[in-house]
């Protein structure tokens, strides 16, 4: 690359994360086959319109690279339609909204703070502004999606979408039972699996696509593909939820990240991501267990997925604080809400964990043990500098043992 600035940038930025841990729970490692088709001649294309019906010429070769994305996806996910296209998993769920709503139409979904996303209506985003939005969350005992409100706003409410799926849940997400509710109001379901769509493709998780009108996902979380999102939904949808992706709120796809996706689906497929994916499960509940049995508390007490939330509250720290003392101590995770927290927003009582980057580096229950001390060493030992040297060197000789897939 002859522009030192940035190639300078993209080197820092590599050996920032080869020096240090990743537990952001939305964040993974993609192939170098992946980030290969993101900077192919595919990012040169316009191809508005859909496979054998563009708006420009010169498209038949996107026409094939896109077919192949959505016959994977569909082989993938076993749904009736994909939409590959939609740039994010904030389009994506924009587009559902979009196909089958009006302006101060009424949008059920889970709590921003209690797990929830800022797509699923939330007021400072387009969500929460332009349509009217109710919000279950979860029971405050055992922390898990509480399905007597969901029915009981759904019946009060008569929402046009209920949403489920979430950003910051850790335990299997029932959506037969969303779909029941779905159906005995007269409700579409839209299941949003933008952080479990690489759990679902593996079986790890059950899938929502038989309960759903339409299920969108990010592919870039744990199905560690681009940056990019999908939607899936049932046939009878396929041409509102295209018209509204395209010209309904984008022009041209980027057909690199199509091309991108493809790989990514393809991999999907293979056995190796089959025990990428329970490895990813089976990593989350080994840290969960060990921070845990060290006196912190998690939130619903465990894990079913990639991810958990340490509740820091009864040890009196906040998520804020203690993001950042791991951070100059070589771990990544960002601050996060308690179900009820008391702490706002910027502060928090929590820390969300999230395994899938550092299975992608190959780590399994071996490491997550010697890392769960290490996160325990160092929240412990926050006032004693001599010992967060030590343990600071610790989290780079682990780090440095595992290669980034797609750098190395
Ligand atoms: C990450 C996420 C999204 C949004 O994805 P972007 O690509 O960042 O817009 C949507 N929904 C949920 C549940 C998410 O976790």
């Amino acid at each position: 690359m002859k522009d030192m600035e940035v190639k300078n940038l993209i080197n820092l930025e590599e050996i920032s994360h080869k020096t240090s841990l990743n537990l952001i729970a939305s964040e993974n490692y993609p192939s170098k086959d992946v980030l290969n088709a993101c900077g192919s001649v595919f990012s040169t294309k316009y191809a508005e319109g859909y496979p054998g019906a563009r708006y420009y010429e010169g498209c038949e070769i996107s026409d094939d690279i896109e077919n192949l994305a959505i016959e994977r996806a569909k082989k993938l996910f076993g749904c009736d339609h994909v939409n590959v296209q939609v740039h994010s998993g904030t389009q994506a769920n924009q587009a559902v909204f979009l196909s089958v709503m009006k302006p101060e139409d009424n949008i059920l979904s889970m709590k921003l703070d209690q797990g929830g996303h800022l797509s699923h209506g939330s007021k400072v985003n387009f969500s929460g502004k332009i349509y009217e939005c109710n919000f279950y969350g979860v029971d405050r005992e055992s922390e898990l999606i509480d399905f007597d409100q969901v029915r009981k706003l759904a019946l009060e409410k008569r929402p046009k979408i209920i949403i489920c799926g979430a950003s910051a849940y850790a335990r299997i997400i029932d959506f037969e039972k969303f779909s029941n509710i779905a159906n005995e109001v007269g409700a579409y379901l839209l299941s949003d699996i933008a952080h479990i769509s690489g759990l679902v493709a593996a079986n790890v998780h059950p899938s929502p696509v038989p309960y759903s009108d339409f299920v969108t996902t990010t592919t870039h979380k744990t199905l560690r593909g681009p940056r990019g999102a999908m939607i899936m939904c049932k046939k009878e949808f396929s041409k509102i939820i295209d018209k509204s992706v395209f010209p309904g709120m984008q022009g041209g796809p980027f057909m690199n990240m199509v091309a991108a996706k493809a790989v990514a689906y393809n991999e999907a497929l293979n056995d190796e991501f089959k025990s990428y994916a329970k490895q990813v499960v089976n990593n989350a509940k080994k840290l969960s267990s060990v921070i845990s049995s060290n006196g912190f508390r998690i939130v619903s007490g465990g894990t079913d997925n990639h991810q958990f939330t340490i509740d820091l509250s009864r040890n009196n720290l906040t998520g804020d604080e203690i993001a950042s003392l791991l951070r100059k101590n070589g771990i990544i995770a960002n601050k996060n809400g308690i179900p009820y927290d008391n702490l706002p927003p910027k502060i928090t009582s929590g820390i969300r964990i999230g395994t899938p980057a550092l299975t992608s580096r190959g780590m399994n229950e071996d490491q997550m043990d010697i890392l769960g001390n290490l996160i325990v060493g160092i929240i412990n030992n926050r006032n004693d500098n001599n010992m967060l040297n030590k343990l600071s060197n610790d989290v780079k000789a682990l780090a440095s043992g595992f290669k980034l897939p797609g750098v190395d």
